[in-house]
């Protein structure tokens, strides 16, 4: 088994997480004694290609102004021809909108088994296996492939970033005969949503808050940003907060809505629900604010404070201001 991994891009700049999952399906390839390549699609990608054989893996180029933005009818069609260039018998995907759909055009295309939204994959038996979690996060199931093709989207920050390797990677390009005329999908404007915030998903620093806010959620999230502001961090959400209306769905962070990895993760007013976990538990440090000393988020934090976050929040944010200039 050989394994294919897309690795997604917006304007030249590779979606981190994409990574992640090369440096995954090398180990995993490494255990089934076989190998694993990358693809790169777009226009402008040579950056993006030398990055991918940085990391020691063969890799697969499909360029063409046709290709500068994504749209899955032409990445499909470079896809399949990438699966067979490589012979690859698996393909791997981040599961973001684009990776999600990408990956289950393929497996409809080619009858390929797929695990959606996987949270880790491994070999066992000489099999690849693919986890997801199912039933709000209360079962892991694993996921096997009776499919000549195995295909698994991966939820960003499932794995950790690889080490940039010794290189050595070679690059072949595909050839490319797109004819625009035949893309059902015509892109007419593009408008980048730059909000100026630190995107969720590729924080190393995280403020989030909860539905300890309620007494006044304008005030507790205006004080979540305000930390997150100092800290140069990105601001999180429980999913109770944001069916309150608290904040936009956005910024939820847990089983239905982002996984995140950062070095330091703040909790305030969120009591530790398996599925607020089951986004964030892989955080490198915790902090939990809250009021309650026996809220479930203590037994998984490194650090607790136990008390009302109206205070600890803006007392934090001072000291840091001061601190950090
Ligand atoms: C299918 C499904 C999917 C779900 N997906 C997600 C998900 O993706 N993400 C997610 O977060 N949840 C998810 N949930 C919901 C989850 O089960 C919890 O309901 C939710 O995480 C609770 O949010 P919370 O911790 O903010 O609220 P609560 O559980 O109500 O906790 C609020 C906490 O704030 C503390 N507090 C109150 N006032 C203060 C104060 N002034 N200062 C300090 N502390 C205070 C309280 O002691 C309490 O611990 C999902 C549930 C289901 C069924």
């Amino acid at each position: 088994m050989t394994i294919l991994v897309w690795i997604e891009q917006n304007n030249g700049e590779a979606v981190s997480s994409c990574w992640e999952v090369l440096g995954k399906a090398q180990e995993l390839a490494a255990q089934l004694g076989t190998s694993a390549s990358a693809l790169v699609v777009g226009d402008a990608i040579d950056v993006i290609a030398q990055e991918a054989a940085g990391y020691g893996a063969a890799v697969y180029t499909a360029s063409s102004p046709a290709l500068a933005r994504y749209r899955l009818q032409p990445y499909a069609a470079v896809v399949e021809q990438a699966l067979d260039a490589s012979g690859a018998t698996a393909f791997l995907t981040n599961a973001t909108l684009r990776g999600g759909s990408l990956a289950a055009t393929i497996a409809c295309a080619r009858g390929g088994g797929i695990a959606a939204n996987a949270s880790d994959l491994r070999v066992d038996g000489g099999q690849l296996i693919a986890t997801r979690s199912i039933y709000s996060g209360n079962i892991l199931a694993d996921i096997t492939f009776n499919s000549s093709l195995a295909v698994a989207s991966v939820r960003p920050r499932s794995f950790s970033m690889p080490a940039t390797g010794a290189g050595g990677g070679s690059i072949q390009a595909l050839p490319v005969a797109l004819d625009e005329a035949s893309i059902r999908e015509k892109i007419t404007d593009f408008r980048a949503a730059d909000t100026g915030e630190v995107s969720l998903t590729d924080a190393k620093i995280i403020v989030s808050g909860g539905r300890g806010v309620a007494a006044d959620p304008e005030k507790g999230f205006a004080l979540v940003g305000e930390l997150a502001d100092v800290l140069g961090a990105a601001m999180g959400a429980s999913r109770a907060a944001v069916d309150a209306g608290y904040i936009p769905y956005k910024h939820q962070v847990g089983q239905t809505g982002k996984t995140v990895k950062p070095d330091l993760y703040i909790a305030a007013g969120i009591s530790g629900a398996i599925q607020h976990l089951a986004g964030m538990g892989n955080s490198k440090v915790i902090v939990a604010i809250n009021k309650d000393p026996d809220a479930p988020i203590f037994a998984k934090a490194s650090f607790g404070i136990v008390d009302d976050l109206f205070t600890v929040l803006p007392a934090l944010t001072e000291e840091f201001k001061k601190r950090l200039g």
